[in-house]
């Protein structure tokens, strides 16, 4: 694990104790605090310790200043602008440090930096097949092991929180909303397919999902699966990935020509059209009993105004102002709506049929899962650094175009 690895999971568990210790009630939160930091003591290394030192030095240093905020005062589309912004620099700094690690083991030279394993987050074969080989034959996959719990904290997140984590926590939807904006000064306007268009172009994602579904499931046998984790061609599965993109061929490089042409054009079109894991969080999602909700007793519409500011916030096109409960695949949760209704939570609110969540403590849950459990996995089970030994990914980086499946 890098440091950066170990900052960004610390500031996870940082934020949960912090929201915890400004509510200062439930039980709930206490409890589940308390067994949080027990497991801590139990298993942070020095390399947590420091990470989590460091996140401490720069609350204090916060504080010092002005104080820290009441998380439950924060205006939702503040906190998850912020939030992804912060991950958006680990990512990049992550991405910075791989890509020397990899150039330097290239070079014959013994890299200074450490390879992070949370790149292993971009394999979703990988990570779907070590998380078969682990729940179905308990072998834990030792090359890949974060690609596995990356895989199965998000299926996670998805069962309880639908896809709140594209709207919250993902890199790449941030870059893709800086490249429309881009896109939107050079070439003003708002450009919105049509509807036949729109439907066949949201089917992409689907049937990205099925394929990588088919090879998840089906392709590999489960008799051929232990070998194939053991191959040469799954061992540098990350390289491959790399070199997929940064060394152009034709098919490459349409894909990635298609790729910014549908980010760049349409708003959120790559979370819309193209991605394969917001496809698999959408459907999951539907299990979740977690959604907007609108109380048409509260809404403006009951009073006779023409209001739907909340339909026209919404980045994903939903008609918010007509539904009951938003059931879209295409809702991420991302409170837009919420922020933008002159109500407010009053008519509009994210929740179960009972209960209401307000946005910091959807983002604690989004922590938990999406932070805190991998460093417990990393911590607790010892399931997140490749094992893969240096020289071996030295000699696979050589023979990276003849490996194959
Ligand atoms: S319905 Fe609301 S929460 Fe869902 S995507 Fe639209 S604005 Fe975001
Ligand atoms: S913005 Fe609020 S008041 Fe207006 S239609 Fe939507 S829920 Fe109703």
């Amino acid at each position: 694990m890098s440091v950066i690895e170990a900052v960004t999971m610390a500031a996870g568990l940082a934020y949960l104790v912090l929201l915890a210790w400004q509510a200062r009630s439930g039980w709930q939160w206490r409890l589940a605090l308390g067994l949080l930091l027990m497991l801590w003591l139990l298993t942070a290394d020095s390399l947590l310790w420091f990470g989590l030192g460091l996140v401490a030095a720069g609350l204090a240093l916060w504080h010092h200043q002005r104080p820290l905020p009441a998380l439950e005062a924060l205006d939702s589309q503040w906190l998850r602008a912020r939030t992804r912004q912060l991950l958006l620099l680990c990512w990049g700094l992550v991405t910075l440090q791989y890509c020397l690690h990899v150039w330097q083991l290239g070079q014959g030279i013994s890299p200074w930096l450490v390879r992070p394993d949370v790149v292993d987050g971009f394999l979703p074969i990988a990570g779907g097949l070590g998380l078969r080989a682990w729940l179905g034959q308990g072998l834990v996959d030792p090359h890949h092991p974060a690609a596995t719990v990356t895989v199965l904290v998000l299926s996670l997140s998805a069962l309880l929180l639908g896809r709140a984590f594209c709207a919250w926590f993902c890199p790449l939807g941030l870059v893709g909303e800086w490249l429309h904006g881009l896109r939107s000064r050079l070439l003003p306007g708002e450009w919105t397919p049509p509807r036949w268009l729109d439907v066949v172009l949201r089917g992409q994602k689907f049937l990205v999902l099925a394929f990588l579904l088919f090879i998840v499931l089906i392709a590999v046998p489960s008799a051929a699966l232990p070998g194939y984790l053991a191959s040469p061609y799954h061992q540098a599965a990350d390289m491959k990935m790399g070199a997929f993109f940064f060394n152009l061929t034709l098919i490459s490089g349409l894909c990635l020509g298609w790729v910014l042409l549908l980010t760049a054009t349409f708003r959120q079109g790559f979370c819309r059209y193209l991605c394969p894991y917001g496809a698999w969080l959408a459907l999951l999602g539907l299990l979740t009993p977690l959604r907007i909700r609108r109380d048409p007793a509260r809404c403006l519409r009951s009073q006779g105004h023409d209001c739907d500011k909340c339909s026209r916030a919404c980045p994903s096109r939903i008609q918010v102002h007509q539904l009951i409960a938003v059931r879209s695949l295409e809702c991420t949760s991302c409170l837009s709506c919420v922020a933008a209704c002159p109500k407010r939570a009053d008519a509009l609110h994210l929740g179960t049929r009972g209960r209401r969540f307000s946005p910091p403590r959807l983002l604690g849950l989004l922590c938990l899962l999406l932070l805190v459990l991998p460093l417990l996995c990393y911590g607790l089970l010892g399931i997140w650094v490749s094992q893969t030994p240096l020289e071996v990914r030295a000699q696979l980086l050589q023979l990276l175009p003849q490996l194959t499946h």
